[in-house]
Parts: structure tokens; C-alpha cells; sequence
């Protein structure tokens, strides 16, 4: 019985602080996304709203409760993670001797590069018709997302996301600060593609230097369009492998779907009355 009890204890001790880390950045990047686009909504960022439709109150709370969910299975893949890194499956160091901060600074590039082509192909994996339905069919019912819809993910999707970070240390050894900068660019740059509105420069559309970075509208063409736009951060395999949303490029540069128009100019409303129909878009034909 002690021994029960003592394994629970210990189980609990590694578990609290993956589950604060996984829950909280995703309360704290969802929340503050919300916030910033309630207070800078008059300011700018409504005329620069994605679609004309709005999320409903229920899409949000689905958003979140499936979110929560995700986070909790997250920070088991941590308690996974914390007893490879004890047992020497996993290399992850806590200071500078081992490597110093040039190579923190390129295995930190490298994660977020290989999480992005991960991301991609377990993707347009889960988008097949035979898989689809288990596995990502929870995360499409936000057609129009919101950033609470970050982690939206049915149980299988979460199970698939969270395996990337062990499979990585299984090959790169990651100082404990480059690994936690990777989670929080990859919360960040995850609400950022769900926010609804466009966060990014228009440039981006155009720009010779910048193109490959994914503004919002990529995402969220994504959520409304249902064919393109697989990847999370760049659009580098999208192009590559021609699954780039043939308007993206247009709509970013400001020229919206008709329907997009009239809803840039109302006041603050993150949420679409209970019940209301969902328009056709003229990017999902
Ligand atoms: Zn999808
Ligand atoms: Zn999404």
C-alpha cells in the first residue's frame, strides 16, 4: 500500500508543473490573445478581421473544453518526457557547460523547422477521409476560429501532436530553456493563426524576404476553405507541394472575399449570435 501511495506521490510530483506549463500557456496565450483583440479592436485590428462570419458562444466553449483536454495530455507526454530525461532516454541539459548558446540557438531553429514539416504531413495524414473522422474532425468544426481554438484538438489529433517532442529527443539533445522557448513559440504562433483577424503585415503577401512566414490568413483559409494550407509556420512544404491556397496570397494583400467586408466596420463582436447560419464562402467552392 505505501508503495502505491509513494509511486502516486512521486507520479503527482513530476505531473503538477508539466500540467501548470501545458494548461497555463495555452490559458495565458489564448486569454491574452482574446484580450489584445478586445482592447485594439476600435484601434485597427476589426478593419483587419478575416471572415464576415463570427464564432458562436458554443464554439468557443467547445474551443476551450476540448483545449483543456488537450493540454492535460500534453503534460503527460511531459511526465513521459521528465522520466526519459531521468533515465537517459532523452538528453535535456539545465546550463551552458554542455553546449553553449550558439548551439541553443540552432537546435531551437531546427525544432521549430522539423515541428513545422511534422506538422504538415501528420496533417494532410489526419485530412484523409478515413482518418478524418477521428482524428481531426473536433478542430474543423471551428470554421471560423478563434484563438481559443489553439488546442482544439479530438484525442487522437493530441496524442499525435504531443509524440513530436519526445521523437525529436529521441535524435537532438535540448537545453531546458531552448525547449521551453519552442513551447512557447509554438503557442504563440498557434493562437496567432487562429485569431481571427490578420496580425500580420499585408507585405508579407509579396514580400521577397518574408513570403515564407504563414500570416494569419493562411490558417484561417485553412479552417474556412477545408483543402489548403496545411502548414503551421511557414508556407515553405505548402508551396512545395502545391496545396497553397490560390487566393491566399490575394486576401492577404487586403482584397477579401466580398462577404468579408461589412463586418470590419461594426463595433467589437467576438461572438455571432446563438444559432447563426453558417455563409457559404466563396473560397470553399
Ligand atoms: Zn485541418
Ligand atoms: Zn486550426
Amino acid at each position: 500500500m505505501q508503495a502505491i501511495s509513494d509511486a502516486l506521490a512521486s507520479f503527482w510530483q513530476i505531473w503538477s508543473p508539466n500540467l501548470i506549463l501545458d494548461v497555463g500557456r495555452y490559458v495565458i496565450a489564448a486569454g491574452g490573445m482574446a484580450l489584445i483583440l478586445k482592447l485594439f479592436w476600435n484601434a485597427g485590428l476589426g478593419r483587419r478581421k478575416i471572415q464576415a462570419r463570427s464564432a458562436s458562444r458554443d464554439d468557443v466553449r467547445r474551443e476551450i473544453l476540448t483545449s483543456l483536454r488537450t493540454g492535460i495530455i500534453f503534460s503527460l507526454t511531459g511526465v513521459v518526457i521528465v522520466l526519459g530525461a531521468i533515465n537517459g532516454v532523452f538528453t535535456i541539459y539545465p546550463d551552458f557547460e554542455v553546449a553553449g548558446i550558439g548551439y541553443l540557438a540552432i537546435s531551437l531553429a531546427a525544432i521549430i523547422v522539423a515541428h513545422d514539416a511534422y506538422f504538415y504531413w501528420t496533417h494532410r495524414l489526419m485530412h484523409h477521409p478515413r482518418l478524418f473522422r477521428y482524428f481531426h474532425r473536433t478542430h474543423h468544426r471551428s470554421v471560423t476560429p478563434t484563438p481559443f481554438a489553439a488546442y482544439a484538438f479530438d484525442v487522437p489529433e493530441a496524442l499525435m501532436m504531443a509524440m513530436f517532442t519526445p521523437l525529436w529527443l529521441l535524435l537532438v539533445p535540448m537545453h531546458v530553456l531552448g525547449l521551453f522557448l519552442f513551447m512557447a513559440f509554438m503557442i504563440v504562433r498557434n493562437v496567432m493563426g487562429h485569431a481571427g483577424v490578420e496580425l500580420m503585415p499585408r507585405a508579407l503577401a509579396d514580400s521577397r524576404w518574408f513570403g515564407w512566414i504563414n500570416a494569419t490568413t493562411h490558417h484561417d483559409l485553412h479552417h474556412s476553405s477545408f483543402h489548403h494550407n496545411y502548414g503551421l509556420y511557414f508556407t515553405w512544404w505548402d508551396r512545395l507541394m502545391g496545396t497553397e491556397h490560390p487566393a491566399y496570397r490575394e486576401q492577404l494583400r487586403g482584397h477579401r472575399e466580398e462577404n468579408a467586408a461589412p463586418a470590419a466596420r461594426e463595433p467589437y463582436r467576438p461572438l455571432a449570435a446563438k444559432g447563426a447560419a453558417v455563409p457559404r464562402l466563396s473560397s470553399a467552392e
